[in-house]
């Protein structure tokens, strides 16, 4: 129900439908749109900003507030860098032409900055430059899109036509009527290695987190906000974060928020000849558009693990608790025939595949912004299937949320006003 420009409530609840209203301090909370109405006798807030999720998102703003001098405290409620979430799976695409929309250009350039930022100070390697292919016909979104980011970001790129696609990466069978937009500084971001390298530099920056500590419920208090954990803790701070990821909708359930949480399989074969052509630079990151039901996406050969691939998108709806994480013969198959397709001596023997789970709003453009009726509290989700390349550039973002109540990226496109119509 949405909340009258004068209506002042008793402060509710959160998480999982349980209802909170017992006030903070034996005080009754009271706000409205917005605006919290502090009590002068409270106790000061331990922490500036509590993170709830420190997955690839929450991961990255733990260390940005912390870099910036703020007291963080971040919980998880699995381990470090786990693989229950979105952020498993070895792999995560970056790339600059962005078919998806040109205003996530400057972003994803900032980003690159800031993962070369964190790498510098971090043990392991986080990014990898292999180039990148978006393969399709020439009408196709994929390639109008690349080409239109490209082109209004003055970013370098070639569009390569099918025999030129072979010529430089003989492992592709492109079709005849096939183009490429070809760009030089896309490649692949390692997920797991990033969350600890941006975990390691918040703590040694002084941020406090907690894993195996899942956040219960959390409500708005007289001078921010409270968290309870399922172990029965509360913490306070000036504000909170939201990045759980497929598990948003259930932590801001009071939002009606129009989430779907797909389930999507990454595959992995073994070639059937030698992997060499398949490592880069003889094969770089790539997206195929043939006009089949989902697009195709792969990885080159890094080393023994095969060779990645999986669909964009599945159409399976499910929720975190409910995840199949059995993945079925057909499935492998299907993925399997569409990658022969574009590289027959890739589709060798199948070694592994593993589920994970995209968070989707309706028009696939993240969800990034204020909680529509608590002003401390902020929400960073919907990034659905396409946001690990942004993790570095939207913990900054949240950092100037927090800290200077904007941020100088535009991040209009993100705002979750658009979805004023479902909230309750
Ligand atoms: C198969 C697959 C392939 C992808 N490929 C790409 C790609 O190539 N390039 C790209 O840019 N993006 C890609 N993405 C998308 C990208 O990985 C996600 O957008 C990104 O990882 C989402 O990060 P997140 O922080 O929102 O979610 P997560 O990393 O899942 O983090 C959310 C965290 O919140 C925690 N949490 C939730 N509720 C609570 C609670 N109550 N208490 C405590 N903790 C809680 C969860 O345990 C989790 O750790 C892919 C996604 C998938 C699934």
């Amino acid at each position: 129900m949405p909340v009258a420009p004068h209506d002042r409530r008793q402060t509710p609840l959160r998480v999982g439908g349980l209802i909170h209203k017992e006030s903070l301090h034996g005080l009754i909370v009271r706000h409205a749109f917005g605006k919290v109405y502090p009590n002068l006798n409270a106790k000061p807030s331990m922490y500036d900003a509590i993170v709830l999720g420190l997955g690839g998102m929450g991961s990255a703003a733990v260390m940005h507030l912390a870099d910036r001098g703020k007291r963080v405290l971040g919980l998880e409620q699995f381990t470090l860098a786990h693989d229950r979430g979105s952020s498993h799976g070895n792999t995560r695409m970056i790339r600059q032409a962005y078919y998806e929309d040109p205003a996530y250009v400057p972003l994803v350039l900032r980003a690159y900055e800031l993962w070369m930022e964190l790498e510098n100070n971090a043990e392991e390697q986080l990014l990898m430059r292999t180039g990148g292919l978006m393969v399709g016909r020439m009408e196709s979104e994929l390639v109008q899109g690349s080409l239109r980011s490209a082109r209004e970001h003055n970013l370098k790129h070639e569009l390569l036509e099918a025999n030129e696609i072979v010529r430089r990466f003989p492992a592709t069978a492109p079709r005849q009527n096939d183009v490429a937009v070809f760009e030089e500084p896309a490649g692949i971001l390692f997920p797991e290695a990033c969350i600890r390298a941006h975990v390691q530099r918040a703590q040694s920056k002084g941020a406090e987190l907690r894993f195996q500590t899942e956040a219960k419920s959390w409500e708005a208090t007289p001078i921010g906000v409270a968290v309870t954990t399922a172990d029965g803790e509360r913490f306070e701070a000036e504000q909170l974060v939201i990045c759980a990821g497929a598990w948003l909708a259930n932590v801001a359930s009071d939002l009606n928020l129009p989430l779907r949480v797909e389930r999507n399989v990454m595959h992995w074969f073994q070639p059937r000849v030698h992997p060499d052509v398949f490592g880069p630079p003889k094969l770089p990151v790539y997206i195929v558009d043939h006009n089949q039901k989902f697009m195709l996406y792969g990885f080159p050969s890094l080393g023994g693990t095969g060779l990645k691939a999986a669909f964009h998108h599945s159409e399976i709806y499910t929720t975190p608790q409910e995840l199949d994480r059995t993945v079925s013969e057909n499935e492998v198959e299907a993925v399997r025939q569409t990658l022969a397709d574009w590289m027959p001596a890739a589709a060798g023997k199948h070694v592994a595949s593993v589920a994970c789970m995209y968070t989707l709003t309706p028009d696939l453009h993240f969800l990034i912004g204020r909680h529509p009726h608590e002003a401390n509290v902020w929400l960073a989700g919907g990034f659905s299937g396409h946001g690990f390349k942004f993790c570095s550039v939207v913990g900054e973002i949240i950092a100037d949320l927090i800290i200077e109540g904007v941020s100088f990226h535009d991040i209009r496109l993100f705002d979750p006003a658009r979805f004023v119509d479902h909230w309750t």
